[in-house]
Parts: C-alpha cells; sequence; structure tokens
C-alpha cells in the first residue's frame, strides 16, 4: 500500500520503517527538515535498537522517502497516519496544536486529492477527539464528506522507547477503531502480514484503550514502589515479593519492578491528561489515578534519601549511572535522573553522569555537571554512586559495596532499587 506518515518523532519513524520492511510504500512528512535530510540519508534521528539498519535498506529499496510537503506526500496515499506530539500544556491537559495543524494539512490536501484515502490517528487523543474535533477539521478544510468521501481511523500505539521496532512488528493486539467498516477494512490491510490479533472498535473505544492500557501500566509501577518502599523499611527484597507475586497469572510480572518511578514521554503525559479531561469534561473525580501520579512523584528522589541516611551529601562527589528515562533509548523526557541531580546539586554534592546514549541530551539540561565517558570513569574516585537507569551494562555494579570491573569506591556505597 502507498502510506503517507505525518511526523516522524519514535513514533512515526519506527512505523515508517516497520510498515516499509513488510512491503508497503511510505512516505514520511516531518517539519524538521534536520530530520527530513537524515531519514533520507538513511540515518536515524533517534536511537533505538535496529532502526538504522532497517532504515537504510529502506531508504536503499527506495520503499521509504522523506519530505517537508504534506500535500506532495498525500498525493499518491491510500492511507495517512497522524504520528505527531500531543505534549501536555501547563495546566496538565494536552496540547492539540500539533494534531490539529497536521490534520489541518491533510485535510487541504484531501481537497486536491481524486482517490479514496483513509485518515488514521496514531497520536494519543483523549477520547472524542478524533470524532468531535479532528473529522469537523478535515471535512472543512478538503469540502468532503467522511464516511463518503474519504475514511477515517485511531490506531493507538502501544510500542516502547527502547524496544520500539520489535513492539511495532510483534504488538500483542492491534487496535482499530474505525469510524465505518470501509474505514477499517484499508487499515486492516495494512497489518496484513502481522501475526496479532486485530480488535475492531469505534474511534472513541480505541482512543480510550491506550489511556486506560498506559493508566493501568502506570498504577502496576506505582504499586510496587508503594511496596517496595514498605519492603526497604523491613529489610526485604522487593523483586523476591514481585517475582513471586507475579507468578500469579492474574496479576502478571511485567511492570512490577521498583525503582525510581515512571518517566518518559508517554505516561506522565497522558496520566495528567486522562486525569484532567475527566475532571474538566466528563465530571469525574479519578482518585486512583491522581494517587498513582503522587506516589510517582515522590518515589523520583527517594533515591537521594536513602543516600543520605548513609552519607552526608555536603562537598561530596557522587555518580549518576543512567541518565535515560529507561534502558534502550536516548529520551530523557521526565527522567528521574533530572530530579535526582538537581536534588544532589542542591545538597552540594558534586555530580558524574555516565549513560550510554543519553549524556548529550542530558548536557542540555544539567550542562554544569561533569560526564564520564564510561562507568568505570564515572565510579572512580566518587563517594558514592546511585544508578538510575537499569542499563544491563550496570549489572555488575549493583552490590551494596559497589565494585566495578574489580574496583572499589571511596567511601560510600552503590545504590539502586
Ligand atoms: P515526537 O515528539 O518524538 O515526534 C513528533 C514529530 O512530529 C516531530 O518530529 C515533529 O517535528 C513532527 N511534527 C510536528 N508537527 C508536525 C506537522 N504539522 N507536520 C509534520 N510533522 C510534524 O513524538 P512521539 O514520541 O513519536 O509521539 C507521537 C505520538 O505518539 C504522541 O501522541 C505520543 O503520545 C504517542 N505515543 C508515543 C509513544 C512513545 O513511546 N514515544 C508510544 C505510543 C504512543
Amino acid at each position: 500500500m502507498k502510506i503517507s506518515i505525518i511526523g516522524t518523532g519514535y513514533v512515526g519513524l519506527v512505523s515508517a520503517t516497520a510498515l516499509a520492511s513488510k512491503g508497503h510504500k511510505v512516505t514520511c512528512v516531518d517539519i524538521d527538515e534536520d530530520k527530513v535530510k537524515k531519514i533520507n540519508q538513511g540515518t536515524s534521528p533517534i536511537h533505538e535498537e535496529g532502526l538504522e539498519e532497517l532504515l537504510s535498506k529502506a531508504i536503499q529499496e527506495k520503499k521509504l522517502k522523506a519530505t517537508t510537503n504534506t500535500t506532495e506526500a498525500i498525493k499518491d496515499s491510500e492511507l495517512v497516519f497522524i504520528t505527531v506530539g500531543t505534549p501536555s500544556k501547563e495546566n496538565g491537559r494536552v496540547d492539540l496544536s500539533y494534531v490539529e495543524k497536521a490534520t489541518r494539512d491533510i485535510g487541504k490536501a484531501l481537497k486536491e486529492k481524486k482517490e479514496y484515502c483513509v485518515v488514521t490517528c496514531k497520536s494519543t487523543v483523549p477520547p472524542t477527539t478524533t470524532q468531535e474535533k479532528l473529522i469537523p477539521i478535515l471535512e472543512e478544510e478538503s469540502g468532503r464528506k467522511a464516511g463518503e468521501e474519504f475514511g477515517v481511523c485511531m490506531n493507538p500505539e502501544f510500542l516502547r522507547e527502547g524496544i520500539a521496532l520489535k513492539d511495532f512488528l510483534n504488538p500483542d493486539r492491534i487496535v482499530i477503531g474505525e469510524l465505518d467498516e470501509k474505514s477499517g477494512n484499508i487499515l486492516e490491510k495494512t497489518y496484513r502480514e502481522f501475526d496479532s490479533p486485530i480488535l475492531r472498535t469505534s474511534i472513541k473505544a480505541a482512543e480510550m484503550v491506550k489511556y486506560a492500557s498506559n493508566s493501568l501500566l502506570a498504577t502496576k509501577i506505582s504499586f510496587i514502589n508503594e511496596i517496595g518502599n514498605m519492603c526497604k523499611e523491613l529489610g526485604i527484597d522487593v523483586y523476591e515479593v514481585a517475582d513471586t507475586v507475579g507468578k500469579d497469572h492474574r496479576i502478571n510480572r511485567d511492570f512490577l519492578n521498583a525503582g525510581c518511578g515512571f518517566g518518559g514521554s508517554c505516561f506522565p503525559k497522558d496520566l495528567r491528561a486522562f486525569i484532567s479531561e475527566a475532571k474538566k469534561e466528563w465530571k469525574q473525580e479519578p482518585k486512583l489515578l491522581e494517587s498513582v501520579i503522587e506516589v510517582n512523584l515522590d518515589q523520583k528522589t527517594k533515591l537521594v534519601g536513602l543516600l543520605e541516611e548513609k552519607i552526608n551529601l555536603e562537598g561530596t562527589k557522587v555518580s549518576v549511572l543512567g541518565l535515560a528515562f529507561k534502558p534502550g533509548t536516548d529520551d530523557i523526557r521526565n527522567s528521574p535522573a533530572i530530579p535526582i541531580i538537581k536534588k544532589l546539586k542542591s545538597k552540594g554534592a558534586e555530580v558524574v553522569a555516565y549513560d550510554p546514549e543519553a549524556m548529550e541530551n542530558m548536557k542540555k539540561i544539567h550542562p554544569d555537571i561533569e560526564y564520564a565517558d564510561s562507568p568505570k570513569k564515572a565510579v572512580q574516585d566518587t563517594d558514592a554512586c546511585l544508578i538510575v537507569t537499569d542499563w544491563p551494562e550496570f549489572q555488575e555494579v549493583n552490590t551494596p559495596k559497589l565494585t566495578l570491573e574489580g574496583r572499589r569506591m571511596n567511601k560510600g556505597e552503590g545504590i539502586c532499587w
């Protein structure tokens, strides 16, 4: 199929590359000229395992190209995905301006286009957005009727950064929220080569599925962190508890890793948006979800508190291992490492940081700390070490008396969860 993907960030570029690898002809659109240039050279602007190899193969085989021109891209497309960002506004509600702008551009392009085309929103948007906001924009700009002259679907994305490509290609389920059967049938054709169950729903149910999924996963994380804090007090290994609890198939072991709480570009913003919409638009009081956020905020800097129980931070040198919000990515959006470094600095500690992928991004937020070029150098002559992100290469430092490649810390201890 001929597909256009509007917005080539984590979701857009991964979707584009994966769909091209399944034989579709994909055109990526982005307003960022630098990204477009890199993509056309076969270079990935983001770090994701296996992405650059597959991207450069798709470029060489002429299955994928990028442009800044939406009309040009959509001209031949049977399907258009919207994958632009939906960040939080100051008040916690979703900033829909990027999605609305992209939708307007698509609507204008549809006006010029003769063939039937299905517009599919993959960006995470609150329930009813596609129906009540995006379809009216498309109809107004194109002068055409949705469900008759063009199709509309909502296809939420569940990939996880770090293993995004693998997740996209092997999803637990593909959710197709459809305006009408014809739209859903065309979108389903896109996933013909995928070996995953396809669930077809209404558009607003598909939007709700995405928020419900993220909310439940975030709830599991805050839950195990609360249990973990109790375990710490009682000298119980929370991982042993999680392993045993997780054996119950009704519960499942996934997302029961106690740590510094959740970060990233999705859970924090999606939960805040969900709560705000529920309160302002649906007259609901989502008390459970509010506590999930509260527990998470407290959790982020708990590690510094644990360290303070062991040493006075004033005048010490502390290494922070792991800056990305999770292993396998260079994304530091809402990473616990940001407030942890801030707190260490405010307590008078000097910070040396290391991360295999995320140091360049962190330098923009904390330019005034030291960055080491290996974990070994990061812990050299420091008084303590905090392991914030669970990169596999930090495994060997996970001991109470920190040892890294045979080297012992001066006087402090390595702390992780
Ligand atoms: P991102 O910020 O990484 O990328 C968005 C891209 O869209 C940027 O490259 C930006 O330049 C481009 N853009 C903005 N306006 C545009 C326009 N009018 N035309 C063309 N390009 C435009 O965002 P992301 O992390 O990929 O997330 C995209 C959506 O997917 C969000 O709604 C997010 O909540 C959702 N989502 C993200 C993830 C994830 O792990 N990142 C997972 C599932 C769902």
